[in-house]
């Protein structure tokens, strides 16, 4: 029995983990409820004989049969995940129970795809796995960062109780093609700014930083902790370290879309984090991994990708 389960892989990252599996051979099954995926991002891979789509929603029980499993289903932008928060949560917490029941029925290894989100409002710069986090547990962004911490925990129990061979990966901003266009993520929202001429948003005053990692290197790196030893479960952070502010990363944007847009300043969404950089000593330590995209070389890339889809 082979096979790979890519939960969330008509999403944005989803699908370009099913480009890099089948690429290298691997028999893919991509299993998603197209709530914020879309056919298009897999459109390519159908005719593919070893790619399989399957309509499904993980706070359902699946029964396939596959040796790995990466569990990326769940809605990643707060615009997304804040429309329906009860089932946010569930897609986390019930996806979780139901793709850790199947990894345990088949004997697959899993990964979790968990987030930086698990950090909050962090207190330690940068932030290390060790870090607990400073979540706050009834606001409008604790349906995805609660759930996602749920999830580590089954994942963690599962791990101790069944012996479970798992993988957690906290996954920090990652940006590039086929991010959803209206998903209201910074980058993609000052891309289709600039673009259409727009008035570039910055909420808050623009000082609050973040750290952007391209998708490929993130790719590479969850690929290289999928096939990492047994005993390494995580949770490893994935992401790019290189922190920029929000007003730099619009001048950058508005510099390579050569477009004449000027900046407005709106109000700073609630429970916003003021900063957020991964810590990367463990992956590069332990998965022999550092990104290798610069912003500027990243940011070309998925212009080009947005400029592309917009004029269709
Ligand atoms: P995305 O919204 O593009 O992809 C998520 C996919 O999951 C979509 O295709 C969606 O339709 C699918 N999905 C949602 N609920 C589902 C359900 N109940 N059953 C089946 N499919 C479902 O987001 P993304 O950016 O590709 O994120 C993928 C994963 O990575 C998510 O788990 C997200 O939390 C995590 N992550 C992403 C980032 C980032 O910067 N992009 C950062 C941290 C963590
Ligand atoms: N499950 C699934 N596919 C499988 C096996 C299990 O979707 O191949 C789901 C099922 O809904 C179950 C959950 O995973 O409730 C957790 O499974 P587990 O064996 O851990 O616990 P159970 O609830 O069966 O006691
Ligand atoms: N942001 C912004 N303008 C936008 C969209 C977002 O200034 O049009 C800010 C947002 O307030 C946050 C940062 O950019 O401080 C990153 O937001 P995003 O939603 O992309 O990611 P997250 O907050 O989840 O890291």
């Amino acid at each position: 029995m082979t096979g790979v389960l890519v939960t969330g892989g008509a999403g944005f990252l989803g699908s370009h983990l099913c480009d890099r599996l089948i690429a290298r051979g691997e028999d893919v099954l991509c299993v998603d409820n197209f709530f914020t995926g879309s056919k298009r991002n897999i459109s390519h891979l159908l005719d593919h004989p070893y790619f399989e789509l399957m309509r499904h929603d993980v706070t359902f029980p699946l029964y396939v049969e596959v040796n790995r499993i990466f569990n990326l289903a769940c809605p990643a932008s707060p615009i997304h995940y804040q429309f329906d928060p009860v089932q946010t949560t569930k897609t986390s917490v019930h996806g979780a129970i139901n793709m850790l029941g199947l990894a345990k029925r088949v004997k697959a290894r899993i990964l979790q795809a968990s987030t930086s989100e698990v950090y909050g409002d962090p207190e330690i710069h940068p932030q290390p796995e060790s870090y607990w986090g400073k979540v706050n547990p009834i606001g409008i962004r604790s349906c995805y960062d609660e759930g996602k911490r749920c999830a580590e925990t089954l994942f963690f129990d599962y791990f101790r109780q069944h012996r479970m061979e798992i993988k957690v990966v906290r996954i920090f901003n990652t940006y590039g093609p086929r991010m959803h266009p209206n998903d209201g993520r910074v980058v993609s929202n000052f891309i289709c700014q600039a673009l259409a001429g727009e008035d570039l948003t910055i909420y808050g005053s623009g000082l609050q930083s973040r750290s952007f990692c391209y998708v490929d290197d993130l790719i590479e790196a969850m690929l290289r902790m999928m096939d990492s030893p047994p005993d390494f479960t995580g949770p490893v952070n994935l992401g790019n370290p290189a922190e920029f502010t929000m007003l730099e990363l619009a001048e950058k944007i508005i510099a390579i879309t050569g477009g004449s847009s000027k900046l407005c300043f709106k109000p700073l969404p609630e429970d916003d984090p003021r900063q957020r950089q991964p810590d990367i000593s463990l992956a590069k330590k332990s998965l022999g991994w550092v990104p290798t995209v610069a912003l500027d070389d990243g940011l070309k890339e998925t212009i080009a990708y947005f400029r592309r889809m917009l004029a269709q």
